[in-house]
């Protein structure tokens, strides 16, 4: 039977969002967190931006080392030629590809001005796969932006000529949020039957369908026979109102009403470390969890009134769906109130060796110590907040790697 596989774009869609950003180290982190949870594949990057070289081929090389273990490293570009080229002259060992473009009437008449035909879309959307197989792309997926809002002949012909030329799956964006979850059921499952590739969701949440609709979308596509990848973020965050929030989505498609008795993931999801990358991605974009978030949120497991309260200590099963340590919490939070010792970028060497003496990492010599101090301030100029944990545990395991990730050397 046809499964249900998971495809991260925060490190894509979230940085791309108005207001918010991640430093490349913080972006390298979620990659790391997104491939302990068991994400199939993170759209990592843009192979096109100078900015995110050294940031991808970094990643790739944690992917080499084994350090990134089952996570398939995926950049995102415009379905061109040019851009393919590019991607492959800035990024030589970028493997997986996404080609995105336009398809609906509104989208190619109003972004292209009457200078591109349909014709001309399909052209340079099958240009642009060959160029990416014939560089060594070993998966190209191809995003038809504004699906949900493209005639669905016309959307038909453009994955069929997609896979005519060998890519290897179809993302159904709703670009918009436009779709519910009974449109995108039927037009998925008529792509499915139609098309015979493996089927993208891509769902925003402007009519907060985001969820629903990737849910139903996902349906659609096991139901036409074929394997579905759900696009997620992390707590949500995209463009606009934002994406299908990745623990909301593997907690509907694994806990709702007579779902996971049908449908499969093809690759286990280890939600216990859930909590830790909400956590962690809130912290870093500076956007807090709101309190009645599925799964992570403050009130996701809080009860207060007197039936509810008194139901859940008989029973935890009277008020909870799901237990809170399956999503790795119930760990006390240890939050100093007192003395505060902080990374920073003019941190120095004694402040630093009682951060990391606390995690109990110690240095061969004074020498080392200074080197890794270093580059935690550089990760400091960059992420202008105290690093967590995790970042310092990494930059004092990957000198190396952190170098790069904090070397960014505008063009000439
Ligand atoms: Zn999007």
């Amino acid at each position: 039977m046809a499964k249900i596989y998971f495809v991260d774009v925060t490190n894509r869609d979230g940085v791309q969002t108005a207001r918010l950003g991640l430093s490349k180290l913080e972006k390298t982190m979620i990659n790391m967190y997104l491939d302990k949870l068991g994400i199939f594949q993170s759209e990592f990057g843009f192979p096109t931006t100078r900015h995110e070289s050294l940031y991808l081929q970094a990643n790739l090389e944690l992917a080499e080392m084994g350090v990134l273990n089952d996570i398939r490293l995926e950049g995102w570009i415009r379905a061109a030629t040019a851009d393919v080229e590019t991607a492959f002259k800035l990024v030589p060992s970028i493997r997986h590809l996404n080609l995105s473009i336009s398809t609906s009437d509104i989208m190619i008449n109003g972004k292209f001005q009457g200078r591109r035909s349909k014709a001309d879309v399909l052209k340079m959307m099958s240009d642009a796969v060959d160029a990416a197989k014939e560089q060594g792309a070993e998966s190209v997926g191809v995003n038809a932006e504004d699906a949900s809002r493209t005639d669905l002949d016309f959307l038909i012909k453009f994955a069929i000529a997609a896979k005519d030329h060998g890519a290897d799956r179809f993302r159904y964006c709703d670009t918009l949020g436009y779709d519910n979850p009974f449109t995108v059921y039927e037009t998925i499952k008529t792509l499915a039957e139609n098309v015979e590739m493996p089927i993208e969701t891509h769902c925003h949440g402007d009519l907060g369908m985001a969820v629903a609709n990737s849910v139903a979308g996902a349906k659609g596509a096991i139901d036409g026979g074929q394997d579905v990848y759900i696009n997620t973020t992390i707590n949500g965050i995209g463009e606009r109102a934002g994406n299908a929030d990745l623990v909301a989505t593997v907690l509907a498609v694994t806990k709702s009403k007579a779902f996971a008795e049908k449908h499969q993931l093809g690759r286990p999801i280890d939600l216990k470390k859930a909590w830790r990358l909400a956590k962690f991605a809130s912290y870093a974009f500076g956007v807090p969890i709101p309190v009645n978030q599925p799964g992570v949120g403050a009130n996701a497991f809080a009860h207060a009134s007197g039936i509810h309260a008194d139901g859940v200590l008989k029973d935890p099963q009277n008020y909870e769906l799901y237990d809170y340590t399956e999503l790795g919490r119930g760990e006390p939070e240890l939050v100093e109130t007192g003395r505060e010792i902080c990374s920073g970028e003019y941190s120095g060497v004694s402040g630093f060796s009682h951060l990391m003496g606390r995690m109990a990492i110690s240095f061969k010599d004074t020498e080392e110590a200074r080197r890794i101090l270093e580059l935690v301030r550089y990760a400091n100029v960059e992420a202008q907040k105290p690093l967590v944990e995790d970042e310092l545990l990494f930059i004092a395991k990957y000198p190396q790697i952190a170098k790069k990730l904090l070397t960014l050397t505008p063009p000439d």
